[in-house]
């Protein structure tokens, strides 16, 4: 009997020592090779990653005083935790581009900063249509500056 064994991902004829033991396989091997058995693996965690931070992504667009609340108990006891994975160089730039890229959409929570900050509102007693007003002023203020600059731009062109 020929110690090899054709992969059926990669179609090649290898020897049995480059597939991993299974118990239910054929001959008590895996039917795919290390390498290919590697790469499936790669691929389904680059997938389901992506699969499960869309899915907590939209569970927080939901539920954000949930999530807020969670954080808030996770940091409060897990201190330690909390300081090392916030004091960095690299969260301290990822939480700048999270805010531009918050400010440059008008995202709930940004808009949601901008009404705690002017008018004092607690963040969890912030109803939905006033952070729609709220965006909405927002837009007419942006709307307001580029329309000034266009006209402060045309007088000095002229
Ligand atoms: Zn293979």
């Amino acid at each position: 009997m020929s110690e090899t064994k054709t992969c059926t991902k990669c179609g090649v004829c290898k020897p049995f020592d480059a597939f991993a033991k299974q118990k239910k396989g054929c001959g008590g091997l895996r039917s795919q090779c290390r390498e290919c058995c590697a790469i499936s693996q790669k691929e389904w965690r680059a997938n389901s990653k992506d699969h499960c931070n869309s899915y907590a992504s939209s569970w927080r667009e939901r539920n954000p005083q949930k999530h807020v609340a969670q954080v808030k108990r996770w940091r409060e006891q897990n201190p330690e935790k909390y300081r090392a994975q916030h004091h960095t160089e690299a969260a301290a730039a990822r939480r700048a581009k999270a805010h531009a890229a918050a400010k440059d959409q008008l995202l709930d929570r940004y808009v949601r900063m901008c009404l705690k900050g002017r008018a004092k509102i607690p963040s969890d007693s912030i109803p939905t249509s006033l952070i729609d007003l709220k965006r909405e002023q927002l837009l007419l203020h942006r709307l307001a500056k580029t329309l000034q600059g266009a006209a402060n731009q045309s007088k000095e062109n002229t």
